[in-house]
């Protein structure tokens, strides 16, 4: 099929589907809720824009069809004082010299995959290394790096910024054009949800992510190894020097690795080298949505619950970060000063028989869901 016309096929289906999106001006300030678009800068003569979504408590996210980054996002402690609680720049200049992946959608394939290559329907595909000897998020340019197509929606309880793009069969050497929507949405109840769907023409993996750093107490004002931290994974997928998994589900039970009752961050990851970098096999993965983690900033009182239905989660403690980057504000980032909780499927699928499998196939959808909810105590 032509690429376009595919592309068209599925923007016309995810918009008519159940998103249910308005785009009546009006409603734009109903109950409070409130999307501003302003220019965030240009690549060549492209205009870059950043939309700013409001709730009706004030929480405010702020997003570019740059990458699909979220550049900001402020949230309340629990005296109601807010903090932008997401690591990031002021700038577009400097998330386009950036390697860190602040905040960015990631894909065609989230986290690596060994020495990107991957046999499928008896054929071998050879990607982009980008993370010798690996493939990582997506190659070169990733999702990360594309310019969104976007749309303002507005549903019941909820503002949000529709994303979609079509990458092209070949695209960093993946095979097949897949065309992808993501709605990102800011409800009345707090959450910042996301979902993602794609549909290809030809059989390839697709692993698409959200890679925020989060820190509770303020992007820039310290580490993060104070904050208590609750994974539902029984097991995590451990890796090679390469980072790439053994293809062996360890029990986290008497390891470093354990979160299945709350911990401090900083707890035991003095014996895990270089800090965590890890895929936790997530309990109860049955494709429905379930609470899957919980963060907690003691002193601020802010916290932050993982909903997904996805079988895997890295959990990353920004062990790359090494005060060469200067964030938002002039705040420079150190090591561990920030956490993503990246919802996927495990790293390597495409090579791991015994992994929930990432290939989606004519015909299919891949959908996936994820949800950080906020509050205080
Ligand atoms: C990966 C890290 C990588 C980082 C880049 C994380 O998702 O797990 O290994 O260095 O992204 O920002």
């Amino acid at each position: 099929m032509n690429r376009y016309a595919l592309f068209i096929i599925i923007v016309m289906a995810f918009s008519a589907c159940n998103f249910n999106s308005q785009k009546n001006k009006k409603e734009k300030t109903q109950n409070k809720m409130t999307i501003n678009k302003e220019i965030f800068g240009k690549i060549d003569k492209q205009k870059i824009f950043i939309y700013t979504l409001v709730n009706k408590n004030g929480i405010t996210a702020k997003i570019t069809n740059y990458g699909g980054i979220l550049t900001s996002l402020l949230v309340p402690d629990k005296n109601g004082n807010f903090k932008d609680i997401v690591l990031g720049f002021d700038n577009l200049d400097d998330y386009l010299k950036s390697h860190s992946y602040f905040g960015a959608i990631v894909g065609r394939y989230a986290n690596r995959i060994a020495d990107g290559k991957f046999t499928l329907d008896g054929k071998e595909y050879n990607l982009a290394i980008n993370n010798d000897p690996n493939h990582l998020h997506g190659g070169i340019i990733g999702f990360d790096k594309v310019v969104w197509n976007t749309e303002e929606i507005k549903i019941k309880n909820a503002v949000g910024i529709r994303l979609s793009h079509l990458s092209i069969d070949g695209d960093e050497g993946y095979p097949g054009n897949l065309g992808i929507i993501i709605n990102y949405f800011l409800t009345d109840s707090n959450e910042l949800k996301i979902e993602y769907k794609a549909v290809t023409d030809k059989a390839t993996p697709v692993n698409l992510t959200h890679h925020s750093y989060f820190n509770l107490l303020g992007a820039g004002e310290g580490n993060i190894l104070s904050h208590e931290l609750m994974i539902d994974a029984d097991k995590y997928t451990i890796v090679n020097k390469d980072f790439i998994p053994t293809g062996k589900l360890i029990e986290v039970k008497s390891t470093p690795f354990d979160f299945t009752s709350a911990k401090m961050i900083g707890k035991d990851i003095s014996n895990v080298e270089g800090g965590y970098d890890h895929n936790f096999v997530l309990n109860n993965f049955s494709g429905e949505i379930r609470k899957v983690a919980e963060v907690i900033e003691i002193e601020s009182g802010r916290k932050m619950t993982v909903l997904t239905d996805q079988p895997g989660m890295q959990f990353y403690t920004g062990n790359f970060l090494d005060g060469t980057e200067t964030g938002k504000n002039n705040k420079v980032y150190e090591k561990h000063f920030g956490f993503c909780l990246e919802t996927q499927y495990f790293p390597d699928s495409p090579n791991q028989v015994d992994f929930p499998s990432s290939i989606l196939r004519a015909g299919e959808t891949y959908y996936h869901k994820t949800i950080y909810k906020f509050s205080t105590q």
